[in-house]
């Protein structure tokens, strides 16, 4: 299948079980949503969520916070990550969209970039859920998930990922797709443990059919003979090598063949690892 039609049939796929396709950030103005979103980097959007509504409180607009000190925005969101450096951001934010902007959130990517603290990913959350405007912006969850599937490659960057997402979508898609992936990726193809057992779109993915190549588990082997047992040149041995196979990941090797069709003798499971972009 080419891809475009993979993204294509992801979408549809988990469009039916992903109803709610919009940010989990609370907000009820652009502004709400900007400052929400400049405070969920690198940090979770529950914990956000706590951290908001007092912090809206006690700046309830743009032109509140933008009077206020950095020392005043601090304890409202101390207990989130990286606390010092977003004070700041959101203090020179507002003023900029204050004196520069008359007071409104800008409405384009471009506008949006030129803030404090805002990078490409934040601007294009912002001018896809609050203007309305297609954007496919790319988190750990898109990218992790994106690469999982198959539906890019060699996509070193989230840029190069937004990249080669567009091109498989047409624009009327492109925030619908962000959300899915990161709502997949958020509750169940988990960056440590993708529950693929009840994913709807497992059939569809090339890591899950990567898992199912694996070698099946082994009852026949002995553990008294050996921590490891070489499935290439049938023997046991106790400790292996560790090599980098062609997707980069570490994989466990026989000391004395090179083959990487290893098994653990204590559980009978193959040793092999399926590139998972655990990130
Ligand atoms: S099958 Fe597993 S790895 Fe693939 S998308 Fe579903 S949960 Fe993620």
């Amino acid at each position: 299948m080419n891809r475009k039609k993979l993204a294509e049939k992801v979408i549809t796929g988990l469009r039916r079980v992903i109803k709610e396709r919009t940010t989990e950030l609370n907000h009820v103005n652009p502004y709400e949503l900007l400052v929400a979103t400049v405070l969920s980097a690198q940090c979770t959007d529950e914990r956000v969520n706590k951290v908001s509504p007092p912090l809206f409180k006690a700046f309830p607009t743009v032109q509140d916070m933008a009077v206020a000190s950095v020392e005043k925005i601090f304890p409202f969101i101390q207990s989130i990550s990286y606390p010092n450096n977003k004070s700041r951001h959101l203090a020179k934010m507002s003023k900029q969209i204050v004196e520069d902007h008359a007071g409104q959130v800008p409405e384009t990517v471009e506008g949006l970039e030129s803030l404090a603290g805002v990078g490409h990913k934040t601007a294009q959350v912002v001018a896809g859920v609050a203007f309305g405007i297609p954007t496919l912006a790319v988190d750990t969850h898109v990218y992790r998930v994106a690469h999982r599937i198959g539906l890019v490659s060699d996509a070193a960057t989230p840029v190069h990922v937004e990249r080669q997402l567009k091109k498989l979508l047409p624009r009327e898609d492109w925030s619908d797709m962000h959300h899915v992936l990161i709502l997949h990726g958020r509750y169940r193809c988990t960056a440590r443990n993708p529950d693929c057992e009840t994913c709807p779109i497992s059939s569809l993915c090339d890591y899950y059919a990567r898992l199912q190549k694996l070698p099946a588990r082994r009852a026949d082997l002995d553990q008294r003979e050996g921590r490891y047992y070489c499935a290439t040149r049938n023997h046991y041995f106790k400790e292996a090598d560790l090599v980098s196979d062609r997707t980069g990941t570490e994989q466990l090797s026989c000391p004395r063949c090179g083959s990487m069709n290893i098994f653990d003798t204590r559980s009978g499971k193959t040793a092999k690892k399926v590139k998972d972009y655990r990130i």
